[in-house]
């Protein structure tokens, strides 16, 4: 393992109770890192550059997530872009099946895909907010490597789906660099959605 890998390590340690992944910095200026996940009180004590995570306390008024609406929020836009894909997908095998020609049925394939991606987005901001409005209220807006993580990553995906939302309007469907362009947009933000999401499962599960 290189230095820089064994630096990584060092700074991480897991809460001894839901066995979540937590990092150095999470960790107040006392010292002290209330787990996202199981609430427990954390003192992290160093001993040869080794954390070692003690429970110090836990803590009790807990507010929790209205309606799991982040959870819910978010099938919008993880369960959508998807079909959206595959709706392109089959415009795209009538297209050429029809002899590279955009016949009816390619054209609202097409279109169900384009207006499935502009739900997904909005579904996405939803999701964002939601996510936002529970890190303020349960996580009382204390900074974690996992939340902030899966903040910037929601910028980068933003930006995708807004450059392909974009990139839609100026191209005509068809085999052109924009068009190819706006697909390429879309896997990108789909594997940027599902890593968000994967994340986000630690929030949820522990690791
Ligand atoms: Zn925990």
């Amino acid at each position: 393992m290189n230095k820089r890998k064994l630096k990584a390590r060092q700074n991480r340690f897991v809460c001894p109770i839901c066995h979540l992944e937590l990092h150095m910095h999470d960790v107040d200026e006392n010292g002290l890192v209330v787990c996202p996940v199981c609430g427990a009180v954390l003192e992290v004590a160093d001993s040869n550059g080794h954390k070692i995570p003690v429970v110090h306390d836990v803590e009790i008024k807990r507010p929790q997530p209205m309606f799991r609406l982040h959870t819910i929020a978010t099938h919008f836009s993880i369960g959508l872009m998807p079909l959206s894909l595959l709706s392109q997908v089959i415009a795209f095998i009538l297209y050429i099946y029809d002899g590279g020609a955009f016949v009816q049925k390619s054209v609202e394939f097409e279109w169900i895909g384009y207006w499935l991606l502009m739900i997904s987005f909005i579904g996405g901001l939803a999701t964002f907010l939601t996510g936002y409005v529970d890190w303020k209220r349960k996580y009382r807006g204390r900074t974690y490597t996992i939340i902030t993580k899966k903040i910037r990553l929601s910028i980068v995906m933003f930006v995708f789906l807004a450059v392909a939302l974009l990139l839609r309007t100026m191209a005509e469907p068809g085999f052109s660099l924009i068009y190819s362009l706006y697909f390429v947009s879309q896997v990108v933000s789909l594997g940027l959605i599902a890593a968000i999401g994967h994340y986000g499962g630690f929030l949820v599960y522990g690791k």
